[in-house]
């Protein structure tokens, strides 16, 4: 059984992308089989793994929009068990040429359906908007892993995330769950990081991770040599707490089952 998790949140610089990253290659590092899915056009996860835009001759536009299988557009990575499909900036195209297209909302799903069988895990790194780009990933996808970042103002815009979470339920997914919230960039030196992780628990209660990921510079260093943090530095508090969180994830759908 395969699972698609969307990692959203309108805000950008919540840690969306260094989840993705991270969290899809500590599962691969854990023995799954994992594609990670880079579907925001800045292509930060695509050059975070390593991955030369320059050398790219398909990319998720191209899945999207020239209906290129998914398999063709697959790049292997520095970890073992974990593929990409790489974003480029054409892809700031998609969101104006999906329009006029039918049934423009389920290009991924559709696409992701050919390739989701090879995979224990398929993660999508969606772009900070709500765009057509992040339905069509909420749309593909089984579950919306939210990261949020602990700082003031951490719940503002979540209704809006929210609200459209719901209404991808009511048209275009009946079975899109919430896969879990997670606190990021944690300074524990100060208290509104308890503050805020109190409120959060408050409103999504049993979902928020027990794994919360603190600020940590070896994190923030990763991708400029475009390494997830589990092979730049290993024993890094970074490494700890994804590979934590990578077990958290894998330990709740165990528990689904
Ligand atoms: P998003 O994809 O939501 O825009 P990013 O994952 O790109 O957010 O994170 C925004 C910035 O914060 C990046 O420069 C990233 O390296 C840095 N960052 C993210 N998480 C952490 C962390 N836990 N500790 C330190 N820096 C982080
Ligand atoms: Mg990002």
């Amino acid at each position: 059984m395969s699972k698609i998790i969307a990692i959203a949140n309108q805000k950008g610089g919540v840690g969306k992308t260094t989840t993705s990253v991270n969290l899809a290659a500590c599962l691969a590092s854990l023995g799954r089989k994992v594609l990670l899915v880079d579907i925001d056009p800045q292509g930060n996860t695509t050059s975070g793994l390593g991955i030369n835009k320059g050398d790219v001759t398909n990319c998720i536009y191209d899945v999207l929009i020239n209906d290129v299988h998914p398999k063709d557009a697959m790049f292997e990575t520095t970890v073992p068990g974990l593929k990409i499909i790489p974003a480029t900036i054409q892809l700031a195209g998609a969101e104006i040429e999906l329009v006029p297209t039918i049934s423009r909302e389920l290009r991924l799903k559709k696409s992701l359906h050919l390739v989701k069988d090879d995979f224990d895990y398929v993660l999508i790194d969606c772009p900070p908007s709500l765009g057509i780009l992040t339905i069509n990933s909420l749309t593909a996808a089984d579950s919306v892993l939210i990261p949020i970042q602990c700082e003031y103002y951490a719940l503002e815009g979540l209704s809006q995330l929210l609200n459209t979470v719901r209404l991808v339920q009511k048209h275009l997914n009946t079975s899109l769950q919430i896969e879990g919230v997670l606190l990021t960039m944690l300074d524990a030196r100060t208290n509104l990081g308890i503050q805020v992780i109190e409120e959060v628990k408050k409103y999504f209660q049993q979902k928020v991770y027990q794994t919360i990921i603190p600020r940590n510079v070896r994190l923030s260093e990763a991708p400029s040599h475009g390494q997830a943090i589990i092979t730049y530095d290993p024993r890094s508090k970074g490494a700890e707490v994804y590979t934590e969180l990578a077990k958290e994830v894998i330990m709740y759908e165990q528990a689904a089952r």
